[in-house]
């Protein structure tokens, strides 16, 4: 068997292996690593998994993607270990359901993205015997989904950057307590120079010994294992062969979207993919007028994790459909847009309707939902309003609604927060600060070794 390989959407850059995928990043010629081929599970062999456990089905879904590159047994056992956290599919009502995604330890599902990806890095920094330092800057949650997935593994080492006042109490302690190989950097600058300070010191040929290397959300290793779950969400809904579930993807950047498109060639039947944005709307827009317009800056909404006013996931979407797009957002080549009319369906929830919607779920069926998770429900609502009540769909739920108590208190919800993030206002914060020049991020990282 021949290991997958992956090319640049940008199409100037040569293909490479997963693992120069994953330490790279980013190809050179400014595109996003893209597989040269989609492996396809049956039907038959999707079905044999029904009832398997979560790590099983991930390690499935990954293994045509990851072996021979990576041995099967390792696969296995980073599988296992990366997702040792429940991932429940609650029925909301009749053949309704909510994809809970926010159990790991973060309350994110960037959880499953990072995990896996900090365990893949591992194995093979391991294999060449390379010491490395994974570097991020951060808005928030991405940086403690981060930190955490790469926290006490050896050999590894991360760095995180985030800006003072920008992140909340709770955010800084999700980074600062964890200590160990993890580097807590708290910067008096705003997030976008953080990002040119970390994009400098990749360029800088002076710090090329210390490998630096990132874990940004156009990684191709953060994308792929998010195929797992959107397998896992229909074999644990499905009741029949013929079924042929609507799913609804909360998206921002649209890594989480673009696994359901991928898991949808892998062979998973969907009937539609609703692409489920707040109100940057730029992609429900395309969707319905063929012209795409970036939104800049990128609208404030509650749910600000999905503040995206131009995807950098679109390119990947984009070649799905034999399309191309730069990464400004110009169209260099139309996708398929009636295979994409076909599968898929933009919609946009306003602030408003998110409010009225995690209401209403909490009223009439006891759920308790978040802004994300909201806005996946409420565009899933909104599609299905005149189709049959029998409709099989899911919903994604991305962060734990304990995270948000401000949105759920004014609606008079209480939550009670999830070990994970129990007691982590009495942990000891370790953080080291910098004003935020690049000479004090060299200093720093210098002297990490
Ligand atoms: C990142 C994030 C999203 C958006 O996911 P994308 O993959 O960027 O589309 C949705 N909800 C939460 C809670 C997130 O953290």
């Amino acid at each position: 068997m021949e290991p997958i390989r992956y090319y640049s959407t940008g199409g100037k850059a040569p293909a490479v292996s997963f693992r120069e995928a994953i330490f790279t990043g980013q190809p050179p010629d400014g595109g996003l690593y893209m597989p040269t081929e989609i492996p396809r599970l049956s039907l038959g062999e999707l079905w044999e998994l029904r009832g398997r456990p979560y790590h099983e089905i991930a390690f499935r879904a990954l293994r045509p993607f990851l072996v021979p590159e990576m041995p099967e047994e390792e696969l296995w056992r980073i599988t296992k270990e990366a997702y040792d956290f429940p991932v429940p599919v609650e029925r909301v009502w009749g053949r309704r359901y909510l994809l809970r995604l926010d159990q790991g330890p973060t309350a994110s599902f960037k959880d499953f993205a990072a995990r896996f990806l900090a365990r893949a890095m591992q194995y093979f920094a391991r294999e060449s015997n390379d010491q490395r330092i994974i570097l991020v800057a951060t808005s928030g949650d991405t940086g403690s989904a981060v930190a955490n997935a790469f926290h006490g593994l050896e050999g590894l080492k991360v760095v995180v950057l985030y800006p003072a006042r920008e992140v909340s109490q709770r955010q800084a302690k999700q980074m600062n307590t964890l200590g160990g190989n993890v580097v807590a950097v708290a910067c008096e600058a705003k997030f976008d120079q953080l990002q040119a300070l970390v994009m400098r010191a990749f360029e800088d040929r002076e710090l090329s010994h210390l490998n630096l290397t990132s874990a940004n959300s156009i990684n191709w290793g953060r994308l792929l294992p998010q195929v797992g779950y959107h397998l896992y969400s229909y074999l644990s809904v499905a009741e029949t062969k013929d079924d042929r579930p609507v799913d609804s993807v909360a998206s921002g950047n649209f890594g989480n979207v673009t696994a359901d498109f991928l898991a949808m060639r892998m062979g998973k039947p969907v009937s539609r993919i609703v692409v489920a944005t707040n109100e940057n709307d730029e992609f429900p827009a395309f969707m319905e007028t063929g012209i795409y317009k970036p939104i800049k800056p990128s609208r404030a909404c509650l749910s600000n994790a999905m503040n995206v006013g131009n995807p950098s996931n679109l390119r990947r979407l984009f070649h799905l459909y034999g399309g191309s797009i730069d990464r400004q957002g110009n169209i260099l080549r139309m996708p398929d847009m009636d295979a994409l009319r076909r599968d898929a369906v933009g919609i946009s929830i306003s602030d408003h309707t998110t409010r009225l919607t995690i209401q209403e779920a909490y009223e009439r069926y006891g759920i308790i939902l978040e802004p994300h998770g909201a806005v996946a429900w409420a565009a899933l609502k909104r599609y299905l309003w005149d189709r049959s009540e029998d409709t099989l769909a899911v919903a994604t739920e991305t962060a734990h609604p304990a995270k948000f108590p401000e949105v759920l208190e004014e609606m008079g919800v209480e939550v009670e927060l999830p070990q994970s993030l129990r007691g982590l206002d009495e942990r000891p914060s370790h953080e080291l600060k910098i004003e935020g020049s690049y000479s004090e991020l060299r200093e720093l990282l210098m002297s990490l070794r």
